[in-house]
């Protein structure tokens, strides 16, 4: 079935095909030049998901233009009020969450249960963020002089420019949208090419519940063509970058020259750490989904496993039962545990760090090869290596696959060095029942979050989410941090002394 439809039709992004459009200024409209790029399933490539705007310059800057124009009226708009369209959203996110769903594994490959998930972490966070619009608390605090009050309030920014990555097709974006929202922003979003459609259907919600046209665009494109004129536009004040680190430096430096913000949430070599008196079958469990949930494509993807050498062969045992157990597949069909991964190239360059192990002289236990009795799309087979050193490149690089590298250490001194011994610092996880060693790990290991017990993925949308390290430029999307990135603090003086009062002068 292939349909023209405008706004997009959500049964047919479940099952079928269409021509899907930007939405700029409140309208859906095609890329001015005309071009379209199509998107495939990844299980099945043979399914098409639909065609998308090829948009470049011209699109970004009219949408740049809309964001501008609706600036003057949304930021005057009370906070509670635009909070009252947030809670709409949410509502329809919730009675649309299964087919969202659907639609997303069909269009990104990752399994129904998680991308059920993806879309509870999208309302989540636009329910959040819709309470903040009653709670965007400034301060007030005395002055140093006599009959003069002193406050702090927040104002958003103006237009804001969101680039997003795809394996979090729905919560990345509204990490993103609904913070800039609730703040007073209004926004141009370039979702990433390999998942348009998530966002696409994202953003139809919040024009159903009410956004006013011109407050949230959308431009489809490549990062060269779409991404590059948004981020050197002088009217954009932020770019919230998520993404490589890679592509997050172009947009550092793209940036800087006039001090145009920046927040980046990029790469991750996450690693657990399992100690010899932890409970390893709940260990091995939170390693398993850590590393091949998503087909490993999470930025906080369990990619290292530090093991305590005492109970290395029993933790190694355990993991290659549980391996076992995984099946393969198209996300939508039952019993699938892992899908594909997103495209070609991703399943090349997956393929090619393998052999890259291998050479380093690690040894491969499991997997290793792409697996054709999957499907006829990118599924990578789980892959454990052993006795990798921390030293090795894949035990250095982001490969963002089903791949992960056992290392064993003597003891926690040693797990924790080998830990933060990497350019990243974005998930970390420590199993032990030691309350000594988990708050020296939660002390010590350096990344933006540390789980004990638990698995390195597992981020909660009221807690600040992001790296140190190369993974980030210290800021944080979610939690109440999100709302520092998408507003200006202004300190306000009120003198009502009726008298000139010269702060650090008078006595
Ligand atoms: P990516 O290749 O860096 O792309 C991210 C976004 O940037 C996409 O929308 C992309 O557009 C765009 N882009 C690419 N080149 C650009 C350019 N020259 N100018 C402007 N925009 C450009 O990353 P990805 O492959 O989508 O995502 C995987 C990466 O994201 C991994 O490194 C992962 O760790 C990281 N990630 C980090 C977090 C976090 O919070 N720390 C969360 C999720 C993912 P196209 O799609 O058109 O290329």
């Amino acid at each position: 079935m292939t349909t023209q439809t405008a706004p997009q039709n959500l049964s047919c992004a479940v099952t079928g095909s269409q021509d899907y459009l930007n939405y700029i200024g409140g309208k859906w409209v095609p890329a001015k030049s005309g071009k379209t790029f199509k998107n495939v399933n990844p299980a099945d490539p043979s399914d098409m998901v639909g065609t998308f705007p090829a948009s470049g310059e011209a699109d970004i800057q009219e949408a740049i233009l809309a964001a501008k124009k609706a600036f003057e009226q949304w930021r005057l708009v009370p906070a509670p009020k635009r909070g009252e369209i947030m809670f709409k959203a949410g509502n329809l996110l919730i009675e649309r969450k299964e087919e969202l769903a659907r639609a997303m594994t069909r269009e990104m490959g990752k399994v129904v249960a998680e991308t059920r998930g993806d879309v509870q972490e999208a309302i989540d966070m636009v329910f959040y963020a819709a309470g903040e619009g009653r709670r965007l608390f400034g301060e007030t605090t005395p002055s140093e002089l006599v009959n003069k009050f002193c406050m702090t309030v927040r104002q958003p920014l103006g237009v804001v420019g969101l680039i997003t990555p795809w394996n979090f097709p729905m919560a990345i974006p509204s990490w993103k949208i609904a913070p800039a929202l609730i703040c007073g922003n209004t926004m141009v979003l370039k979702p990433a090419s390999d998942t348009p459609l998530s966002s696409i259907l994202l953003v139809q919600i919040f024009e159903e519940a009410g956004v006013p046209p011109g407050v949230i665009n959308l431009v489809c494109g490549s990062g060269s063509e779409a991404g590059m004129p948004l981020m050197k536009s002088e009217n954009v004040k932020l770019i919230s970058f998520t993404g490589s680190c890679e592509v997050g430096r172009i947009v550092n430096e793209t940036c800087a020259p006039d001090f145009r913000h920046v927040t980046l949430e990029m790469g991750g070599k996450n690693a657990c750490i399992i100690m010899d008196d932890a409970n390893l079958e709940l260990a091995v469990e939170g390693v398993v989904w850590g590393a091949f949930g998503t087909s490993g494509q999470r930025c906080t993807a369990t990619s290292r496993v530090i093991v305590d050498r005492k109970v290395h062969a029993k933790v190694r045992e355990l993991i290659l039962t549980k391996m076992k157990t995984l099946k393969l597949g198209y996300g939508l069909n039952d019993g699938v545990n892992i899908g594909p991964v997103v495209n070609e190239a991703a399943m090349n360059k997956i393929l090619e760090y393998i052999e890259i192990g291998k050479a380093e002289g690690a040894d491969m236990l499991a997997g290793g090869s792409r697996e054709t009795t999957a499907g006829s799309g990118w599924f990578v087979q789980p892959t454990l290596f052993d006795n990798v050193k921390s030293t090795m490149r894949i035990a250095q690089e982001e490969i963002f696959g089903p791949v992960t590298a056992l290392i064993p250490v003597d003891g926690l001194k040693e797990a924790i060095q080998v830990a933060n011994a990497i350019d990243f610092g974005l998930s970390t996880a420590i199993y032990t029942k030691d309350v000594n060693q988990a708050f020296t790990a939660l002390r010590d290991l350096e990344s933006g979050l540390t789980y004990v017990n638990a698995p390195t993925i597992g981020a909660e949308v009221h807690l600040p989410f992001g790296g140190m390290k190369n993974t980030g430029n210290g800021h944080r999307d979610a939690g109440q941090t999100a709302l520092d990135t998408f507003c200006e603090w202004k300190s306000c003086f009120v003198d009502y002394s009726d008298s000139l009062q010269k702060a650090q002068i008078d006595d």
